[in-house]
């Protein structure tokens, strides 16, 4: 179809259940033990590259460390991905240990975003009810302070906004993803869940702290928390992508209405 012929505002020429049906019956399989060989596949290299790097302890394979470690936790938060909406097994129970522990190790509440992240795919396209770089309203872009305003639209701080996001959401909404009673974001029935993975989370950061006390800042900066970095910033990249059409196609919802396209200035 070309450009001038496309109407964002035409419903989609075919049906959720067509698509459904198009895609073959083998990639509906949970194979959990394949599942399971990706995460020691990619654990593995995690500690190889670690290990690898301590060893060289060279300024000339740090930043090639940097920008592979940094890739691996992405692939660990992929994974850990797939464990919250169930497709890693067919057993809740792995699903949810196998999705506290890759998504611990990178400092993701497993529960507070697993939740957020299943109201955001009910709700993509709705300005009001998205999670994911949902475009502001001209009103929630007024109240804006000079700040707010700067690092959003001036600043490449929203690659590195996910921390963030995950203590306070976006402009515009409130909750964090670490209380479990944030009624904006989680039902009272999931309080126990968000309060395990905010546990867990606050685990990972005694245990980085343990390791601070050990190995020194410089070596928890070059191990850990540039490769962390790396990740938010392929997070922020790629779910940017996922949200932002070519020539500003992608509609946006208001209530049941479609409001207008609307492009983001990154
Ligand atoms: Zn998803």
């Amino acid at each position: 179809m070309g450009d001038s012929e496309f109407d964002p505002s035409s419903p989609p020429p075919f049906r959720l259940s067509e698509i459904r049906s198009a895609i073959p019956n083998h990639c509906w399989v949970k194979d959990t033990w394949r599942s399971l060989g990706y995460v020691v596949r990619d654990i593995f290299v995690v500690f190889g590259l670690i290990v690898l790097a301590v060893y060289l302890d060279n300024w000339a394979f740090w930043p090639f460390y940097w920008a592979a470690q940094g890739t691996m936790f992405w692939a660990l938060f992929v994974l850990g991905h797939d464990c919250g909406h169930g497709s890693f097994s067919e057993n809740p129970t792995i699903n949810s240990v196998v999705g506290h522990i890759l998504h611990s190790s990178i400092l993701v509440p497993y529960h507070g975003w697993r939740i957020s992240h299943r109201t955001h795919h009910q709700n993509h396209g709705n300005i009001e009810k998205d999670e994911s770089w949902v475009p502001l309203s001209e009103k929630v872009y007024k109240e804006m302070g000079f700040s707010g305003k700067f690092f959003r639209f001036r600043a490449p701080f929203p690659l590195f906004a996910y921390p963030l996001y995950l203590l306070w959401r976006s402009p515009g909404k409130s909750g964090s993803h670490f209380n479990p009673y944030n009624n904006n974001l989680f039902h009272h029935s999931e309080r126990n869940h968000v309060v395990i993975s905010t546990v867990c989370w606050t685990l990972m950061v005694v245990f980085l702290f343990k390791l601070y006390t050990i190995i020194g800042f410089l070596q928890l900066l070059r191990l850990y928390i540039i490769p962390y970095l790396v990740f938010i910033m392929w997070l922020d990249f790629v779910t940017y992508l996922h949200h932002h059409g070519h020539y500003n196609k992608l509609p946006w919802y208001r209530g049941k209405v479609k409001i207008h396209n609307i492009h983001i200035l990154l």
